[in-house]
This record gives C-alpha cells, structure tokens and sequence, in this order.
C-alpha cells in the first residue's frame, strides 16, 4: 500500500499525516539524544501479572546501586503502577523545567519516574486506550530529565501489548530484556510469548529469573517448595536463553516492600540472590564475560 503523504483529501484535514509524522520524527530524536545519555537500558517482562516483576525491577535497581552505580527506574506500567509505593517514594511530585520533567530521586539515589507521580490521588485509574498509553511512555522516554544513568531499568505491565511494543520499537540501543516468571506451568506459557516478542523486535533476552521459587520458612530460614520450582530453568533450556536465578518467597521481604524497603537492603535469603543474579547481569553487560 502506497504511503499517505499528507495531501490525500480523506484526512480530517489536510496535512494531518505529514504534520503528525513530523511530531513523532522529532520525538524520536528527542528520545535518541534522552537515551543517549544512559549507558545501559533493560527491559524487565513478565507474560503474566502478579509474579513479581515490579519487585524483580526494584530489587535489581537496589542491588546496581549498592554496587555503584548510577540508576533509573522507568515504570511503563501505566495501569497498575506500583514502583513508587515499592521504592517508597508514592507522595512525591517530579519538578518541571526547562529541562524537562525531573525524576524522583530515592533517599539510596534511585531517580524514578511513573505515571502515578502525575495523578491525583491513589485511586484515580488511568483509564486509556493503547494510543494514549503509547504517547505518555514515548513522553517519559524524551521529556525525563534523567541525566547521565549506568543503567535504566523499564518495568513493563505483564503481556505483550502496546507499552512492550512502544519501548522496544522506541528505545535505539536497548542491551536487553530480563523475563520474570514464577514456577508453575501458566506462568512459564505465557514467558514464552514474551520470549517470542522480544526476539521478532530484535531484543537480546539477557536471562529468565524464576521468582518465588520455593518459600523461605520464617522458623529454620531454608528454602521448602511451594509451587515446585525449576520451570524458569526449563523454558530457559528450550528457548537457549540463560537462567538467571531462582528467588524464593520470603515473607520478611514483602513486608519490606509493602514499606517502600527493597529486599536486597535486608538480610535474607531473597537479597543474596538477587545481588548474584545482579553480578551476573552486569557481567553480561558490560561485556565482562560471556
Ligand atoms: P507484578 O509486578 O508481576 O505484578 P509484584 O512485583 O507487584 O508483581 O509482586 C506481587 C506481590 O508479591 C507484591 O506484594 C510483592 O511484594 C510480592 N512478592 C513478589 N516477589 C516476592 C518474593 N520473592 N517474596 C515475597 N514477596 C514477593
């Protein structure tokens, strides 16, 4: 089919597609000069809601800082966002300047931004359609003022929708994408469809972590199955992509993170894993080790 240039008569106006594309070519340089400025950008995916992919998100933002480095935490969840409550900073108001719109910045140095900072009040839902959600992440990916980051971490909501589409196809130059899921079978079925999005949009899928993997039992602190474990580690071996880890359930971690307290900066079993599954995804990179 033959591009619009504009100046067919069946727009509402005439020139509505030139202008539009206009408007979306200079966002896009917008976004590429913004992303320029970060060194490293990761998807985090989930197929299915609920496993635990905003706490993977926050817990690897923690764990980049601890180690160093320069973080930022983008959740493209427009309809359930939940990264500000987790990294305890739900109240705050981003600035607005010349610049741009300035990020949250967490008492550990986190900048973050959300859709949530910009509403009213916490029961106020966002109710949009795909090209509404589409233009806000297009907004925060070229207005953020996120300055120069290590790394930015974006949290997707679960599936293979508009927001998954709008940050591959907008971000030049992402690393990669880190799929969460939890152990059982209908978790692992929909990872795989989020395995296949990814790679027809060209994304390297840096790992699979499997989230509560088992269940830290809160009397002799060992690791005990819940949901029985090892289906992260299957989907991983049959899409030839690596197993990052296993993170189990661990009761003392929620209640952190209800309060706004990543589980790396406690001492339990969750925390231990995610610093080394953190170890390894720098590795890869940063280019360290294959
Ligand atoms: P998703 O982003 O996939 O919808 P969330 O990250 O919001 O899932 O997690 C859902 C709930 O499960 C949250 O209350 C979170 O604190 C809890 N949770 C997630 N992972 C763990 C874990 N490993 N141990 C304990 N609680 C967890």
């Amino acid at each position: 089919m033959a591009e619009c240039d504009g100046n067919c008569n069946s727009c509402a106006s005439k020139n509505t597609c030139s202008d539009t594309k206009k408007l979306l070519a200079q966002q896009d340089k917008k976004i590429r000069e913004n992303m320029s400025k970060i060194k490293h950008k990761i998807v985090i995916l989930s197929g299915k809601g609920g496993v635990g992919k905003s706490t993977v998100t926050v817990n690897l933002a923690a764990a980049l800082n601890l180690m160093g480095k320069k973080v930022g935490v983008l959740d493209a969840d427009i309809h359930g966002p939940n990264i500000p409550k987790m990294l305890g900073v739900e109240n705050a108001q981003p600035m607005v300047g010349p610049a741009g719109i300035f990020p949250i910045v967490t008492k550990e140095g986190i900048r973050t931004m959300s859709i949530s900072y910009l509403l009213p009040d916490d029961k106020t839902p966002v109710i949009w359609r795909g090209p509404k959600v589409s233009g806000a992440i297009r907004q925060f990916l070229a207005d953020v003022a996120w300055g120069e980051l290590d790394y930015l971490l974006i949290d997707t909501p679960p599936g293979t929708g508009d927001e998954q589409l709008t940050i591959m196809q907008s971000i030049p130059d992402i690393d990669g994408a880190i799929v969460v899921t939890t152990p059982e079978e209908v978790s692992i079925l929909d990872v795989k469809k989020s395995i296949t999005m990814a790679r027809m949009l060209n994304i390297l899928i840096l790992g699979i972590i499997e989230n509560m993997s088992g269940f830290v039992c809160p009397h002799c602190n060992k690791v005990v199955d819940v949901f029985g474990r090892g289906g992260g580690e299957k989907a991983a071996k049959e899409f030839g992509v690596e197993f990052l880890g296993r993170i189990p359930l661990d009761v003392k971690a929620r209640e952190a993170s209800d309060k706004g307290i990543p589980m790396v900066l406690l001492d339990c079993k969750a925390s231990e894993e995610f610093k080394k599954i953190v170890e390894r995804i720098v590795e890869k990179v940063e280019g360290k080790k294959e």
